[in-house]
């Protein structure tokens, strides 16, 4: 019998509305939302994307990228911040399904309460997975030791194993990507440095490694500098597009409820009407509506094309990022007609909307940027000409 897909198996309204009730004061105190963690770990949530015969809940990227659509929805950071351990585990997913178990551990890992941080962005590095100024050194036993700097590291207080990359530069004629894990080592140092506009929950705070050692059996990949993208580039361009996509998704779709509750409960003193009857509301409304549609739908037909491994070739790279740049503008725009339909209380503070707004500035940060997807797209057309 096919399996039934039900949102709330995974993410119980109950819990859903506990995690809402505090995002107020996670990025209000700027703390990580532990006892968010805490319960969806509990409710098997970091494992959902690790197959059932690893004591995952197999589900499908498409499943997966509906559920943090409805957790950004309740709380935005605590969404990004777990996006970045479901990377990794949707990474493996995608590994396996196409023949490559290297990821095995991670499955197991995951299944076993591992929390797994994603240490990809350097300061200055816009090659991102494809380009690292972190020294990557072999040790005498075969692990690898890395000294650099990584920035904005999501589940910075919480992680228990951290997914990097550096460069080996040992042979100088062949430098080498590799990408590994690590245990919280002492050479490892976290910083407390992470203050911002927005996403203050996430706690992707600056991540130091002092060579720090990931042992042999977590070097995970060895890449040539400058040759075709390797599977697992192309695994975790994927994976991180797709889940950072959900995210906004999950921001727009709580805009458009805030948007639209608000204008039904107002009445116009002009008209006597709910504001819900205006037509300009109505067309603001549905504009937004237009657009979250767009999101939603192209968010289910990519990952479904994901899920049953359909062959884009090299436009792969234009949809996934193309879709990300359009997840994070839309919602911009729709967070923006949100506060313009809800009205001046949205400028408080303390209202959800304000939270938003700001939550929502992050998107254009993350890879791919507004410049690199344009080009990206651009090239997807032009340079085949
Ligand atoms: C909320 C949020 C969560 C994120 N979580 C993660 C995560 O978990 N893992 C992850 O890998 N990435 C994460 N990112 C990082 C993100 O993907 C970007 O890499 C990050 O925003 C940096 O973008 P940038 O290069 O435009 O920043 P920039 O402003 O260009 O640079 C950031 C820092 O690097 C310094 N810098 C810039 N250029 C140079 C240079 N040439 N030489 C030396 N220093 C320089 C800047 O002074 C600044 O301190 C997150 C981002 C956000 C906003």
């Amino acid at each position: 019998m096919d399996r039934v897909f039900d949102p709330a198996d995974h993410l119980p309204d109950e819990m859903l509305e506990r995690i809402r009730d505090r995002a107020a004061d996670v990025d209000r105190e700027n703390v990580f939302p532990t006892q968010d963690l805490a319960e969806l770990a509990e409710a098997g949530y970091l494992r959902m994307l690790v197959p059932a015969d690893r004591g995952g809940a197999g589900l499908s990227l498409a499943e997966a990228a509906c559920l943090q659509q409805r957790l950004a929805a309740a709380a935005p950071a605590t969404a990004l911040a777990v996006n970045m351990h479901l990377v990794w585990t949707a990474v493996a997913k995608i590994l396996r399904d196409r023949g490559d178990d290297a990821f095995a551990f991670l499955q197991h890992g995951a299944a076993a309460g591992e929390v797994y941080a994603f240490g990809i962005s350097e300061p200055g590095n816009d090659l991102v997975l494809f380009g690292s100024d972190t020294d990557a050194r072999p040790t005498d036993d075969g692990g690898v030791s890395f000294t650099g700097t990584k920035i904005f590291t999501s589940l910075a207080p919480v992680w228990t194993s951290l997914g990097l990359h550096g460069l080996d530069t040992t042979d100088p004629d062949r430098p080498t990507l590799v990408f590994a894990f690590m245990e919280r080592v002492p050479a490892v140092v976290t910083h407390d440095d992470w203050d911002t506009l927005g996403m203050r929950g996430t706690q992707s705070r600056t991540t130091e490694l002092h060579g720090a050692v990931a042992p042999v059996e977590r070097v995970v990949r060895r890449v040539p500098l400058g040759g075709p993208p390797d599977p697992l580039q192309v695994a975790i361009f994927t994976a991180f597009e797709i889940l950072v996509a959900s995210v906004y998704t999950g921001i727009s779709q709580r805009a458009l409820e805030i948007a639209s509750g608000a204008v039904a409960r107002r009445t116009s003193k002009k008209s006597g009407a709910p504001r819900s009857d205006d037509p300009l509301v109505r067309a603001r409304i549905g504009d937004m509506v237009i657009s979250y549609d767009s999101l939603t739908l192209q968010l289910a037909a990519l990952t479904r094309d994901v899920d049953e491994r359909a062959d884009h070739g090299a436009r792969w790279f234009a949809l996934l990022s193309g879709m990300k740049h359009r997840a994070v503008t839309s919602a911009q725009h729709i967070v923006d007609a949100a506060a313009i339909a809800a009205g001046g209380q949205s400028y408080r503070a303390g209202h959800e909307l304000a939270r938003l707004t700001r939550d929502v500035r992050a998107g254009v940060f993350h890879p791919s940027s507004p410049d690199s997807a344009r080009q990206t797209a651009a090239s997807s057309w032009l340079d085949s000409l």
